[in-house]
């Protein structure tokens, strides 16, 4: 606690940070543990966790870094009693999750998912003469334009795609031609032939993708999910998928992950299951790594936290 408090005392000696176990120099040694179990937490002033346990709050942590941007497993009403800080990892995903988006849409537009299958079976089969298009002059609405949704656009603007999008501010964002709120969002999948949903999950967005949005999408249509799987209704989705409403899905995040074995969506040909991976680099950790530096360096210099979420 003394780290992350300057009001706490001598602030460069014994605290916790996180990252790769090294000094982090300008402001003293940090004690770097890794612990396997809440068990093990104490006299840790400062955590960093992919996952979230009840235990966590009553092991006298000041910070919690959430490795994931989402934190939407977390309790925020009873981390702000605690007054225990909580930060997320947003700002990093843009890249690598604009590049899977990128890959999803390519993928389906040029058949590449259909000529994996085939080829396991050693099948050689052209497609169907009007199944493969382009991307370029094809129309994408990113539901949510923060650091995923402006990595997707960037992308899909570059391969000459119509892009349009659905914030709350419907203030205007690079690579997006026109930006809707989420009010107008029947509006602003009407004409796309790719949705991609990257938003965060909270009250708001939950079933924000459900019945009537899907139905307001085209039926020649692709869903691409890569935010948290309760922002799309998936019971809607199967239901359109299956009578082919809709032309395929590409979804990293469901409802129950793992995805069950027996979940209807393994067996679907135009649909791309990932296994929330979208965001997945070999660079993540160090990316994680930069933020929580910045954030000790910022609590022993009494500055406040980037990406602080509560
Ligand atoms: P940001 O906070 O940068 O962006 C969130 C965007 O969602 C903002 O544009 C925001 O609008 C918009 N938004 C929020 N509420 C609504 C709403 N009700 N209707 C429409 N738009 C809304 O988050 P990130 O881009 O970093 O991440 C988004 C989410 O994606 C994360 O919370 C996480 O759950 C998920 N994620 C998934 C990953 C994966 O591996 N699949 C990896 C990383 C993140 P405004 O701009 O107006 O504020």
């Amino acid at each position: 606690r003394d780290a992350l408090d300057p009001a706490h005392g001598d602030s460069a000696g014994d605290g916790d940070s996180a990252g790769d176990g090294e000094s982090t120099g300008d402001e003293g040694s940090s004690e770097v543990r890794v612990v396997g179990s809440s068990a093990e937490l104490e006299g840790c002033d400062a955590l960093v966790t992919f996952a979230y346990e009840e235990a966590f709050l009553s092991a006298g942590l000041s910070w919690i870094h959430s490795v994931q941007a989402g934190v939407d497993r977390f309790p925020f009403d009873e981390l702000e009693e605690r007054d225990v800080r909580l930060t997320n990892s947003t700002g990093i995903h843009g890249d690598a999750v604009g590049e899977t988006v990128l890959g999803y849409m390519t993928s389906f537009a040029r058949r590449l998912h259909r000529y994996r299958d085939r080829g396991r079976d050693g099948e050689w089969k052209h497609p169907e003469w009007d199944e493969p298009f382009t991307l370029s002059g094809e129309s994408l609405c990113v539901v949510g334009l923060g650091t995923l949704g402006r990595g997707i656009a960037a992308r899909a603007d570059a391969c000459a795609m119509d892009v349009v999008g659905v914030r709350r501010t419907p203030t205007p964002v690079d690579h997006v031609g026109e930006v809707y709120t989420p009010e107008e969002i029947e509006r602003a999948v009407a004409d796309a032939r790719f949705v991609a949903v990257a938003t965060p999950l909270t009250e708001e967005t939950r079933g924000l993708i459900g019945a009537d949005e899907l139905a307001a999408m085209p039926d020649d249509a692709y869903l691409l999910n890569v935010s948290r799987g309760g922002v799309v209704d998936e019971a809607a989705l199967l239901a359109e998928l299956e009578r082919d409403r809709l032309a395929g899905a590409a979804l990293d995040v469901f409802e129950t992950e793992p995805l069950p074995e027996d979940s209807p969506f393994w067996e679907l040909d135009d649909v791309i299951v990932t296994p929330h991976a979208a965001a997945t680099t070999r660079d993540y950790y160090r990316r994680i790594a930069d933020i929580v530096r910045e954030n000790r360096r910022r609590a022993v210099a009494g500055e406040p936290f980037v990406n602080r979420v509560v």
